[in-house]
């Protein structure tokens, strides 16, 4: 995949498109944006331009060193990641905080990206490329370097050697620290409206009436809705469904309803990181949905449309100042994680925020 042919990162691709053409890339960037935004095809759609051979800024996708890089080949293009735990000891001087997790493919990855992977990466960078142009270091997912790692990286991001390009990649930015932030670049990778999406998915030979349900329920990222099959359809379905009762619930003022919003609240937040990150994504997107047609945005800007009669009730009740305040909460709630603060009370909090209690952030 070339920068051009990421879907819906038009403003993302452009800057880095003309960036490579006026020969000013920066040579710390950071890919923020939500999981399956296309950030991680983004890396590796800029590490093909910088060593393609045909001279556009952007890659031809077609020569021996995009096809190289394309297939994970090519001598000048690592990709620092977590490692299989079961291939690697734990460092020594590294607690094993870290139980093992499960990736995609069922590996069990070691929880962070050590500072030991951070030093090699440092040491190659300082060799001169093997046949490409410049070395290129994506870094995926950034954001589980732990503090010794990232302290290490500091000084390769100030002055990469011999040209070399590092992109961290991160749909986590919040846990970087503010010193790693401040050498990089930050590139946005944006939702897309799901009309946008459902086009896209239209144009890829999907039926109108499953690309629309597809691109509401993926929340306008492109990776999520080509990979979600009928299970994890009708699972997102019910998960959205659960948190727009809780926040519907709140926004009622109904004395029986408020006595439900610490259980609410509980069974929202669920049981791990990912599980209240997805919720508040969520709410954030249905909360945004609401502000949206509280201000007389039309149904198709709608991320959630097809629950549009719902999310308009929600807006009305809410009013738009309301409404605006409460998706700068949820972002701002997002943000901090890395306090550690309890889930469900952040949960209880927020939905509290819904009933007319004061913003807690
Ligand atoms: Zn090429």
């Amino acid at each position: 995949m070339t920068l051009g042919e990421i879907p819906g990162q038009a403003v993302a691709t452009g800057l880095l498109i003309r960036a490579l053409a006026a020969g000013r890339l920066p040579h710390a960037l950071l890919f923020q944006g939500a999981e399956g935004t296309g950030k991680a095809d983004a890396a590796l759609a800029l590490a093909a331009a910088i060593q393609c051979e045909a001279g556009g800024p952007d890659a031809c996708g077609a020569c021996g060193p995009c096809l190289k890089v394309r297939k994970n080949l090519h001598p000048d293009v690592l990709r620092v990641t977590r490692l299989p735990k079961r291939e690697t000891a734990a460092p020594a001087g590294e607690p094993e905080e870290d139980e093992a997790e499960e990736d995609a493919d069922g590996k069990d990855l070691r929880r962070v990206i050590t500072v030991d992977q951070i030093r090699e990466m440092a040491e190659h960078a300082s060799f001169a490329p093997r046949e490409g142009r410049a070395r290129v270091f994506v870094i995926d997912p950034a954001d589980r370097m732990n503090v010794a790692a990232q302290n290490a990286l500091l000084k390769t991001l100030e002055e990469p050697p011999g040209g070399a390009t590092i992109v961290l990649v991160s749909s986590r930015p919040h846990a970087l620290l503010p010193t790693v932030r401040s050498r990089c670049l930050a590139v946005r990778f944006r939702t897309m409206t799901s009309s946008d999406l459902a086009s896209l998915l239209v144009a890829r030979g999907m039926g109108p009436e499953e690309a629309r349900e597809r691109a509401a329920l993926a929340e306008g990222r492109p990776r999520i809705a080509l990979a979600l099959d009928r299970d994890a359809q009708d699972a997102r379905r019910a998960r959205r469904e659960e948190i727009l009762l809780a926040i519907e619930a709140a926004a009622s003022g109904r004395p029986e309803d408020l006595a439900r919003l610490p259980s609410l609240a509980a069974s929202c937040a669920g049981e791990s990181e990912e599980s209240f990150l997805e919720a508040l994504d969520l709410a954030g997107a249905l909360l945004r949905d609401a502000s949206r047609l509280a201000v007389g945005s039309p149904v198709s800007a709608l991320v959630h449309a097809d629950l549009a009669g719902r999310i308009g009730a929600l807006g009305e009740r809410l009013g738009r100042s309301r409404a605006a305040d409460l998706v700068r909460c949820v972002e701002r709630m997002r943000d901090d994680l890395g306090l550690n603060l309890s889930r469900s009370l952040l949960a209880e909090a927020l939905l509290a925020s819904v009933a007319g209690a004061p913003l807690p952030f």
